[in-house]
């Protein structure tokens, strides 16, 4: 057994205790004891217990139930959750996906052969030590990733685990087990069976890893082809300058969705997004980003304060950190400088800080509707243009003005 003792959280350890006296096993599990062996914060403590759901309910004060089903249970102290799964035997995969049925077991092996990656299948108990039956800490010693039995198997019995298998070894920088690794290729094409919303969160997690040098292994292994030929194909062309350039980007999901589709048009990346459910925000501020890139920003006042007027200032501050990537020799530098000055000036850029609102305006007998719309837009522009004209007094002069022209006509 291992020296290396891990720290539970205080509140962990409680659940565990909690159901130890009460005659039940319990471990902590999975990516918790494989990101503590390796020095990593764990992002949540997974436990792993022969009691059954119902049983771990009746130990605690809150829980709610998470995956009822599966046999996991959400445990809640302090504020935070703490999910308490049932050893579990999972049943066949009829669509690579789920299984058809789970069932329970008391056999603390049972369930750890369920797991993907030996690193994934290790339980550890403060007072017993770690249970690691698939030898998982010597494959995180030798930062290799190996399917848990046989891993072509286990690819097809749930095919995001190669998906899964990828990510983590550009999260970690681990090489893939060459038999896990030659499965992985054979089974690529099963991908298909699975959600396009799992697929879009493991491309996500992959793209915010930090081992930019594995991310290959998505279209090396046929994966990606199988995902999006198109991506593929335009990733494979460009790899070394992608990677590049995103290990050049701040951890920004979004950003990195622009970096990684660059060469698309808004149209097509706009399909894509579409492919993969993105939220509206997130694929409408893609294709405006996509859509602006290859514009330079503009170096002159006036022309750079209309264009944080039409797409904001995080959609501007975004352009120019992508401009400094994709298109280092723009005049980003200039346009980030001016833009700074405009910020810092206060200077008015939308309707929200125009010195006066439509509510003033109707008061000096604009109509409601669509012409105070206009008459809005007018100031502000007037605005964009002088920006010291941003007084009630200078705006409400030109409306009237504005107004009595249109009544002339
Ligand atoms: P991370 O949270 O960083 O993505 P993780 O390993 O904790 O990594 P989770 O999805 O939180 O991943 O799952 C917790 C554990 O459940 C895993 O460590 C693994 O033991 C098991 N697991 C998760 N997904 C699968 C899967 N698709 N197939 C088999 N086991 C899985
Ligand atoms: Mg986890």
């Amino acid at each position: 057994m291992r020296k290396l003792k891990i720290t539970i959280p205080a509140d962990a350890a409680l659940i565990l205790d909690t159901l130890n006296k009460n005659g039940h096993e319990a471990y902590i599990v999975g990516g918790c004891v494989r990101d503590s062996i390796l020095g990593r914060i764990p992002q949540d403590w997974d436990i792993t217990t022969s009691a059954l759901p119902e049983e771990t309910k009746a130990l605690f004060d809150r829980t709610f139930d998470t995956g009822i089903q599966h046999g996991t249970i959400t445990v809640v102290l302090h504020k935070e959750n703490y999910e308490v799964t049932t050893y579990r035997v999972d049943g066949k995969y009829a669509d690579c996906r789920h299984p058809d049925a789970v069932s329970f077991t008391k056999n603390l092996t049972e369930d750890l052969l369920r797991r993907d990656f030996t690193m994934n299948a290790i339980a550890y108990h403060p007072a017993e030590g770690f249970r690691d039956p698939f030898h998982g800490q010597e494959d995180i010693a030798a930062k290799t990733i190996r399917g848990v039995g046989d891993p072509a198997l286990r690819f097809q019995e749930d095919a995001l685990r190669m998906l899964r298998c990828v990510r983590f070894a550009a999260q970690l920088g681990f090489a893939i087990e060459p038999e896990t690794w030659a499965a992985l290729c054979a089974n690529t094409a099963l991908i298909q069976k699975i959600s396009v919303e799992r697929i879009r969160e493991e491309l996500e997690k992959l793209w915010l890893s930090p081992f930019q040098e594995k991310m290959p292994l998505l279209w090396e292994s046929g994966l990606l082809a199988q995902i999006d030929p198109t991506l593929s194909a335009r990733l494979i062309a460009h790899s070394q300058r992608i990677l590049d350039e995103l290990s050049a980007c701040p951890k920004n999901a979004l950003l990195r969705w622009c970096i990684v589709l660059q060469d698309y048009t808004p149209a097509e990346a706009k399909a894509f997004l579409k492919g993969l459910k993105f939220d509206n925000h997130t694929l409408r501020r893609v294709c405006l980003l996509l859509e602006y890139l290859p514009k330079d920003v503009p170096t002159e006042a006036y022309p750079l304060r209309k264009l944080v007027s039409i797409i904001g200032e995080e959609a501007t501050e975004q352009l120019l950190l992508l401009q400094s990537i994709l298109r280092p020799a723009s005049p980003h530098r200039e346009s980030k400088a001016l833009f700074a000055k405009i910020l810092a000036d206060g200077n008015c850029l939308t309707l929200k800080t125009l010195e006066v609102s439509g509510k003033d305006l109707m008061e000096i007998g604009a109509p409601r509707g669509k012409e105070l719309g206009s008459l809005l837009g007018t100031l502000l522009e007037m605005v964009l243009q002088e920006p010291e004209k941003n007084t009630k007094e200078i705006l409400t002069e030109q409306a009237r003005s504005l107004l009595k022209e249109k009544n002339l006509q």
